[in-house]
């Protein structure tokens, strides 16, 4: 019955994203996760940052704030603009930063650009039919200052080729770029080739007590998937190796 039920609500396009978000959906389907995963007032300041699972594919959104303006950033838009504008209401927020241009995590785009009327940010290679277009393109390299804050962004393409993830001191939200166990889902071999290459030279280069925030799930450090993927890259793996991919079991 999970089976039938969830091959009849995901969309064509949803097949690109995370099975393992799905699953997540169908064990949670009943509540609602609101948590505060960060607090942090080290060498980067005073910030918080909330994880909202939202939608019907238990998509995270995530609210960085500069606990000493109160300016925030919403990082994707996934479904139930009310609940994040409600989350967003003692700040001040300042950009909307998509991870990436898939449906899941653009269900209240529209919405939440009418209504919080602040500039949309993301990747040139996933703004195609984003209406109106970003009012910022984001690029490899880049720092968007919010509050004290300083957001790093990070081009890793592999899942889409546009995708974004955004670094904070030792806080790393990822997308649907890497996920606790593996990758994210990939469409074609070379598109799997790149996640790796993507994940490996920008995101393990990170220090290792790195916290990741994904697109679905929970959060995972750093140095467990650089020591998992270390396995998987000592094996042989079949080089038309794509789609759902798990570093240990793969
Ligand atoms: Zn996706
Ligand atoms: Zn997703």
């Amino acid at each position: 019955m999970y089976l039938s039920l969830r091959m009849n609500v995901i969309p064509p396009d949803i097949q690109y994203c995370s099975l393992r978000g799905i699953m997540v959906y169908i064990q949670t389907m009943e509540k609602r996760i609101m948590t505060i995963v960060a607090e942090d007032s080290d060498e980067i300041g005073a910030m918080q940052i909330e994880r909202l699972e939202l939608g019907p594919f238990s998509t995270n959104a995530y609210i960085v704030t500069c606990q000493k303006t109160q300016n925030s950033v919403l990082v994707d838009a996934p479904a139930e603009a009310d609940i994040i504008i409600d989350k967003l209401k003692n700040t001040t927020p300042k950009y909307i930063f998509l991870t990436h241009n898939h449906m899941d995590h653009i269900g209240a785009l529209a919405q939440l650009r009418n209504e919080l009327n602040v500039p949309l940010a993301a990747h040139a290679a996933d703004a195609g039919n984003l209406m109106p277009p970003p009012e910022i393109l984001l690029s490899d390299g880049d720092t968007v200052l919010v509050g004290n804050l300083k957001l790093t962004v990070l081009h890793t393409p592999g899942h889409t080729p546009g995708s974004l993830c955004f670094r904070v001191g030792r806080y790393l939200i990822s997308g649907d770029t890497i996920f606790p166990g593996g990758p994210g889902k990939t469409g074609s071999p070379a598109d799997f080739n790149q996640i790796v290459k993507s994940i490996t030279s920008k995101i393990f280069i990170l220090p290792d007590d790195t916290q990741i925030y994904p697109g679905h799930d929970d959060s995972t450090v750093l140095k467990k998937e650089k020591d998992e993927f270390a396995v998987f890259a000592s094996r042989f793996y079949d080089s038309h190796l794509c789609g759902d991919v798990l570093w240990l079991s793969t």
